[in-house]
């Protein structure tokens, strides 16, 4: 059992040695429900429509840096959408609409599962290997520094790191998504992997281009400072390109079996649980599992393989553990390091569904409740997200 009384990043040094990858270090974002409820009760996006993709100075930003709690449902998409109901109507409009872009990733991954990992409609450069983010480039180098150091970034530099690595630089969209994935706090494969196939072109067929028109709109104290300002790498736009499609993929037209994708509408009783099981897909106190046990020990098990495989970032690991140090003053809380799936084996658990493939490896659990969609899914078309949302 891992001792949760000790410091963060005692803890990750003492317990998660060779289990994560870069410095040790914690972000500024704080995990754990009191952060998040702070984070929403102070949430404010007067003029978020004009001013989300503003990157430098950091002052003008208008993104609400909800995502890591929103990632791992500490904060529902629900809650989040019934906060803004107050908001000039054009920035509660286009924050919505970005909130139901989380709900498409989460409903393309729960369709399509693994899949996702592979071009989905276009054919763009998913394998090669390489190194796509030139750091001599002060744009590049600032934006690689920032979500190394905080493991968070605003859309529109997502964007720019997503289309340097594989649009300009011709390196496999798969490796940087996965670089990227190990340092973001709100990494999910759903969003990450949709964030990287639209914007690369596998989704659309229309590359994103990334130039110095963009840097000098959104960050422009950069390019003055640049050492290759006088030699700009991205001085034009990369070519237009018209990506050629690959063989269409039924299930993006049409689930055949929507509960299996979506999970149970009720919860399911099979036995009488000793313990909540809490996964990385639901860490909030509304997971409904916790909600429906509130005299349970809760427990949470890192899952210590597929940490050694991933690697993720030391902040990713801290995040966690202080979103579960924050909850164990609520609640009897024990942590370990092992394997959730041989705990919920061995173990009578309740546990909340989540919408991802490693899901099915949880077998005969005591009581499965259902995942907090913000629409349930349905069977209709995943293809684009405005034939999408048209139907929700
Ligand atoms: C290459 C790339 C990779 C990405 N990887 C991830 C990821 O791993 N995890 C992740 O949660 N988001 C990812 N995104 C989406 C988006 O960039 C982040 O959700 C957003 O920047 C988070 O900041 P915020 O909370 O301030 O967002 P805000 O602009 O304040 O939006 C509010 C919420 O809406 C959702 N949202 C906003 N934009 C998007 C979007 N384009 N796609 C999906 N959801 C969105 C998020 O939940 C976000 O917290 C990625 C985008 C790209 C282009």
């Amino acid at each position: 059992m891992l001792d949760l009384s000790r410091d963060t990043l005692e803890i990750i040094k003492q317990d998660f040695d060779g289990l994560f990858s870069g410095e040790l270090g914690l972000s500024s974002i704080k995990g754990g429900q009191t952060a998040a409820d702070t984070a929403l009760a102070n949430l404010d996006i007067t003029g978020y429509a004009n001013r989300r993709s503003e990157v430098l100075p950091r002052s003008k930003r208008g993104a609400s840096v909800l995502s890591p709690y929103i990632r791992h449902n500490i904060l529902t998409l629900d809650e989040v959408h019934r906060a803004v109901k107050t908001a000039p109507y054009k920035d509660r409009e286009k924050f919505r609409d970005e909130l139901f872009w989380q709900e498409y990733a989460r409903h393309l991954y729960a369709r399509v599962g693994t899949r996702l990992f592979e071009n989905l409609r276009f054919e763009a450069n998913r394998n090669a290997e390489g190194n796509g983010w030139n750091r001599e480039m002060l744009c590049v180098d600032e934006v690689v520094s920032e979500v190394e150091t905080d493991g968070w970034l605003v859309n529109q530099t997502r964007m720019w790191l997503a289309s340097h690595w594989t649009v300009r630089n011709d390196v496999g969209w798969l490796h940087g998504q996965e670089q990227m994935y190990r340092e973001l706090l709100d990494g999910s494969r759903a969003a990450n992997l949709l964030g990287w196939q639209w914007t690369v072109g596998a989704g659309t067929g229309k590359p994103y281009g990334f130039a110095r028109w963009q840097v000098e709109k959104r960050a422009p104290e950069l390019c003055g400072q640049c050492p290759l300002s006088n030699a700009c790498p991205i001085q034009e736009f990369p070519d237009e390109v018209s990506l050629p499609q690959v063989a269409t993929d039924s299930l993006l037209t049409h689930d055949p079996d929507v509960d299996l994708s979506a999970g149970p509408t009720s919860p399911i009783y099979s036995a009488v649980p000793e313990f909540v099981l809490l996964t990385i897909d639901s860490l909030g106190d509304a997971d409904p599992a916790l909600v429906a046990h509130p005299e349970l020990p809760v427990v949470f098990v890192f899952n210590g393989e597929a940490l050694q495989k991933l690697q993720l970032s030391s902040k990713r690991i801290g995040f966690y553990l202080e979103t579960l140090k924050d909850l164990s003053t609520r609640r009897d809380l024990q942590a370990f390091l092992g394997n959730p799936y041989d705990f919920a084996r061995d173990n009578s658990v309740a546990v909340t569904f989540a919408p991802v493939p490693s899901f099915k490896k949880f077998q005969n659990v005591a009581e499965l409740h259902p995942y907090p969609w913000l629409k349930r899914p349905s069977s209709g078309s995943v293809r684009s997200f405005s034939a999408w949302r048209k139907a929700q």
